[in-house]
């Protein structure tokens, strides 16, 4: 059998692009190395909330997709999402005209938080600047990417070429169409020069504790709210460790210290016990935003652009994947089924005419 496409990277991308394009009515492949949300994706806290800034277009990006995630997770996988309100405070003082601007901007609506909500947090945070979002979500990340492809067929495989076959590709015992590359903060499977990708570093945990949280608080990590006294908390940011790279192990005790000190700087934890570590790598572009889309041959294209033929990405999602992925990936497959636009700041080929133009000087 031919598919009509096959999704290299069962992280939330690869799954939620392998969905929408089932739902369009392709046949799809989804290929992953190790198996289902077993890189970046896994170790998410998937947090649904929004970028609390003053604009530009990695905001205006985030607003229209938070949105839309938010409405995509509750109607169509009820089960793996789990909303609350949002209580976001400002981390210093040189942020809280940075919230201000955004209450008055963001055409998310906000309100002043009801006591209940501030009853846990710790007088520290009180006296910060917050916004009060009424919805907001945590999704179990690993739960949402299984159930996302359910139906659909999934082989392990560890993907080095793409062997074109004329007007199908092979990849092992597979042959597809079309090719998605999903595969984060992994070595490149089309190595392009003006695509730069790097893996941060990140820890979350799962604890639990007697004190109820009834919102999800964000300030200098997020907590979630309380579900049967359990909350997570994430994540971290370490861009000092790679675990490819790095000569010393990641140390778990640290990164739990560092989450659990800058959580309490937010809200009073009681009776603490760590329930679960997850830890992976969150792939970041040079610019912050996704890259989606064809991808261009740079050195077929020096005077009139090239696109590798039927080949497609979906990468550089930062810490924001699970917030994009549906908007983003919806979009993908459009773009490969009926050809519809894709934005242009996310179309990979925004970098290709940087490089360009870098090469020409
Ligand atoms: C600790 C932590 C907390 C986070 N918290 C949040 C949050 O609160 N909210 C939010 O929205 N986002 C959050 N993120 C970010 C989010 O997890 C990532 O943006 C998202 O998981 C990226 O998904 P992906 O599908 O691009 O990559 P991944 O999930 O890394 O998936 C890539 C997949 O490709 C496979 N692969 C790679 N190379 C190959 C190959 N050659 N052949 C076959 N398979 C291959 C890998 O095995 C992997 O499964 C967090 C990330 C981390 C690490």
């Amino acid at each position: 059998m031919v598919y009509d496409v096959a999704v290299v990277g069962a992280g939330i991308n690869g799954c939620m692009v392998s969905y929408f394009l089932k739902n369009a009515g392709e046949s799809v492949a989804l290929i992953d190395k190790e198996g289902i949300a077993s890189g970046g994706s896994g170790a998410a806290g998937a947090f649904i909330s929004p970028k609390f800034s003053k604009g530009g277009e990695l905001k205006n990006l985030i607003d229209k997709a938070y949105v839309y995630a938010l409405d995509f997770y509750t109607e169509n996988f009820t089960a793996y999402i789990k909303t609350a309100p949002l209580l976001h405070f400002a981390k210093y003082t040189d942020e809280i005209k940075k919230l201000q601007a955004f209450k008055q901007t963001s055409t998310l609506s906000s309100s002043p938080a009801p006591a209940e909500a501030l009853e846990c947090v710790s007088k520290q945070a009180k006296k910060y600047e917050y916004v009060y979002l009424l919805k907001s979500g945590v999704v179990d990340a690993a739960g949402v990417c299984h159930a996302l492809v359910k139906d659909i067929d999934f082989f392990i495989h560890e993907v080095s070429l793409l062997t074109c076959k004329g007007d199908y590709y092979q990849i092992g015992e597979i042959k597809a169409k079309r090719i998605v590359l999903a595969n984060g903060a992994y070595k490149p499977i089309i190595d392009e020069p003006y695509i730069k990708l790097r893996g941060i570093w990140g820890h979350r945990i799962d604890i639990s504790s007697s004190t109820d949280i009834p919102v999800n608080l964000h300030q200098f990590v997020s907590v979630s709210a309380s579900s049967n006294s359990q909350i997570s908390i994430g994540a971290t940011h370490d861009v000092h460790f790679h675990p490819q790279t790095s000569k010393q192990p990641y140390n778990v005790q640290k990164g739990r210290d560092e989450l659990l000190q800058k959580a309490s700087q937010t809200v009073n934890l009681k009776d603490i016990k760590i329930l679960k570590d997850y830890t992976g790598l969150r792939s970041g572009s040079n610019d912050y935003l996704p890259l989606v889309g064809a991808i261009v041959r740079s050195e077929e294209s020096l005077d009139k652009i090239h696109f590798y033929k039927n080949i497609y990405m979906i990468n550089g999602v930062g810490g924001y994947g699970f917030v994009l992925a549906p908007y983003i990936a919806k979009q993908l497959s459009e773009f490969i089924t009926t050809n519809s636009e894709i934005d242009a700041t996310i179309n990979p080929a925004r970098f290709f005419y940087r490089y360009q133009k870098k090469q020409k000087k």
